[in-house]
């Protein structure tokens, strides 16, 4: 902030204290009239995912097509040097929900752990206050399942459809904001807190050359921002619009930055510097924010929780570790507080000294096995390691982050339980690890560190892509290649697994599953992986193994006992596998594919009662689950529940537009049911599917026969 404005400001409240001297009694009344008749504010969160601040024209960006948000910008607070607290997204965003930093609300790695329901939420606080709340999201990363749906009347994370999706289960912001503005069209009188996350910067980039022409060719990532500053622009035009721009606080918010080869690194995850680590962070609203604000002090994504709850002068019931900038954002002085960040995946993925930094005034220190002093002063690009050359600020800071990690809460997550896709997604985005996260232990021990492995990374996050483009044999020749230069790579072993498994090269795949678990046994989910090679090669008993030998490291594992009890159904042991998912069940009772296993299983031994009930779980806690609705179409056109099967049937479809199969047994129950209309454009849709299947044109024609036989009603 310039020195003009902070003496205005400071000026402006003193005179307001003169008042409330003066005039004590009506002064301080009329205060309190006015906070308690004010509307209370509602408020928009956009994360602009995997966005550096540097590449927005707000923050000093001259090539990209950003204006939109730079004008925004200028209209209320800005951030200049704002942190995330990791540079990935889950442990990020948890952290600006929750006001806590990731080794507190235990979410540190993507892909792994549910919030413990003992961590208030923003979300659930709001909506205590009698706040509508909704969120939109645009990549499975941030599914439901990890447990940030908390508080939300709506949690959009139906991110399976989309058109642009490079393989991945993400989708176009265009969609999300589609998404959210639907929503905001139905709202009631009550105030809203709306999340809008945004993905399109996320590699893999597209130079969108539709709407951009060659404008981004030589930079494809400065499309992804652009469109989705574009798609941004989008819901402050519906504020305005609706005249509700003045009393919406809207708050952008980076989850983390990206390499673009900075320090040879080109995605993020792995490393924490600046480039990945310092994000976009701006607010505004005209009713409580001066516009023009500019705050040099450097603050952290920890403060955007705590900020908010100040200005809704709503007390938490739990000590958040970040702060309140409110002060500072209505032209006061923010005092200097240190912040933290940390990277879990190099050791979460590869078993490597994770990272733990502390940016403190200048000086930014990174703990490691080899550690790294910077003066971001002197040296913003973080390219003179000081450590050894300036030992002493080195140990102060060294100090200073362990008292830090000292006065953290430690909390460890809960077990998410993810669905098959989910897996296999996360399987082919490199984020599935040996699991666990470090502990003091782990640290003192003499790990790899990161940075002997940056080339390597590089491939390893190329090969990512390609497999997820389902190019497997390039992702596999890259993968040998990281093989070859080191084997201390597990996460490389792992992928090389994966692609080979999803080549259909079976024998390879087993083979590069054992060899892993024999240089880390402690990559559990190994045998899990391994255990479906087994499957496919038709080896059940081994298959039943590796399960075996995951459940003896893991017994909580729900995700593994439902595997086996797959397994044990398919070797002709229904008793055990029943035990097998009910074990699954106790552990997590919520697992909604447990419940629809439960149920098949049930409905084979001729428990359709209770198979019923099961399915019905299922959809208690996913009541879009598929295949439940799928088999309770079955069971319940055996019960001879007709109609209740049909409306199954007809949610299948829904959910499923595409399934020969849904549409062609839905048509036939309809017309056994006499809704012939409805049933003949089941059959024809279900035609156009599968042409070559004869089918449904013979039940056409019956029912077209029959009608004009007079037989059966019409639809
Ligand atoms: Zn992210």
């Amino acid at each position: 902030m310039s020195a003009n404005l902070l003496a205005v400001s400071l000026l402006r409240r003193r005179s307001a204290w003169f008042v409330v001297i003066g005039l004590a009694s009506i002064a301080v009344a009329g205060v309190v009239y006015r906070s308690l008749s004010a509307p209370r504010p509602n408020i928009v969160l956009v994360t602009f995912d995997t966005t550096r601040a540097d590449r927005l024209g707000a923050y000093g960006y001259s090539q990209g097509l950003t204006t939109a948000f730079d004008e925004f910008a200028k209209q209320g607070v800005v951030f200049e040097e704002a942190y995330a607290p990791a540079p990935i997204t889950l442990p990020s965003h948890a952290t600006m929900l929750t006001g806590l930093y990731p080794p507190e609300h235990g979410l540190r790695i993507n892909g792994s752990g549910k919030l413990d329901r003992e961590i208030p939420v923003l979300t659930e606080i709001l909506k205590e206050q009698g706040y509508d709340t909704g969120a939109f999201i645009a990549a499975v990363v941030l599914d439901s399942v990890y447990g940030l749906d908390r508080g939300f009347d709506v949690y959009d994370d139906n991110v399976g459809s989309s058109a642009r999706h490079h393989g991945e289960r993400r989708r176009d912001g265009q969609e999300v904001v589609d998404a959210a503005l639907a929503w905001l069209r139905q709202r009631t009188e009550k105030p809203f807190f709306c999340w809008i996350h945004l993905y399109d910067a996320h590699a893999p980039y597209d130079p969108r050359p539709e709407t951009y022409q060659q404008q981004f060719s030589d930079n494809p990532y400065d499309a992804g921002v652009a469109w989705e500053v574009a798609q941004f622009a989008r819901v402050t035009d519906y504020l305005k619009a609706e005249q509700l721009d003045a009393n919406t606080v809207v708050v952008v918010a980076g989850d983390h930055g990206e390499g673009l080869g900075e320090h040879q690194e080109f995605e993020h995850g792995m490393l924490v510097y600046n480039t990945t680590l310092e994000v976009p962070f701006v607010a505004v609203c005209p009713d409580h924010f001066q516009a023009g604000t500019r705050v040099e002090t450097p603050v952290s994504v920890v403060d955007l929780t705590p900020t908010l709850l100040d200005l809704l002068r709503i007390p938490s019931s739990r000590p958040m570790t970040g702060r309140s900038l409110l002060a500072a954002m209505q032209g006061g002085v923010l005092e200097p507080r240190d912040c933290y960040a940390e990277a879990e995946t190099p050791f979460s993925l590869n078993r490597w000294c994770p990272l733990r930094a502390v940016i403190s005034d200048r000086w930014k220190y990174i703990q490691s096995t080899r550690p790294e002093l910077y003066d971001l002063q002197q040296d913003p690009g973080e390219l003179q390691n000081l450590a050894e050359s300036d030992g002493e600020t080195a140990e102060r800071l060294s100090a200073l982050l362990t008292e830090m990690e000292q006065q953290f809460v430690v909390t460890r997550s809960g077990d998410a339980n993810l669905s098959d896709d989910d897996l296999a997604n996360l399987q082919a985005l490199g984020y599935v690890s040996g699991g666990a996260t470090s502990d003091e232990q782990s640290r003192e021990a003499d790990l790899p560190d990161v940075k002997d492995f940056i080339p390597e990374v590089a491939k390893f996050e190329e090969a990512k892509h390609l497999s997820l483009e389902g190019k497997s044999d390039e992702a596999i020749a890259l993968l040998k290649e990281v093989m070859q230069a080191t084997d201390q790579f597990p996460a490389a072993n792992l992928l090389l697994g994966d692609c080979l498994a999803q080549a259909g090269r079976l024998d390879e795949a087993a083979e590069t599953y054992q060899r892993l678990l024999q240089s880390h046994p402690d990559f559990e989910k190994v045998h899990q992986s391994l255990s479906r090679v087994r499957v496919q090669q038709g080896r059940l008993e081994d298959a039943e193994q590796e399960l075996r030998k995951l459940i003896g490291k893991s017994p909580d594992s729900a995700v593994a006992r439902l595997d086996l009890a797959q397994v044990l159904s398919r070797l002709g042991r229904p008793g055990e596998a029943i035990e097998e998912c009910r074990e699954a069940l106790h552990n997590s009772p919520e697992f909604a594919a447990a419940h629809v296993v439960l149920g098949q299983l049930l409905s084979a031994t001729g428990k359709l009662g209770d198979a019923t009930a099961s399915f019905e779980q299922a959809l208690r806690y996913d009541p879009d689950n598929l295949d439940a609705h799928v088999h309770l179409f079955f069971v319940l056109s055996q019960l001879g529940e007709f109609n209740t099967a049909i409306r199954h049937g007809q949610k299948a479809v829904e959910l499923a537009p595409d399934s020969f199969e849904n549409r062609f047994n839905l048509g036939v129950l309809l017309i056994a049911q006499g809704r012939n209309d409805d049933g003949i454009l089941q059959l024809e849709a279900a035609e156009k599917l599968k042409p070559d299947d004869p089918r449904p044109r013979q039940h056409i024609e019956q029912a077209q026969q029959s009608r004009r036989r007079g037989i059966g009603g019409g639809g």
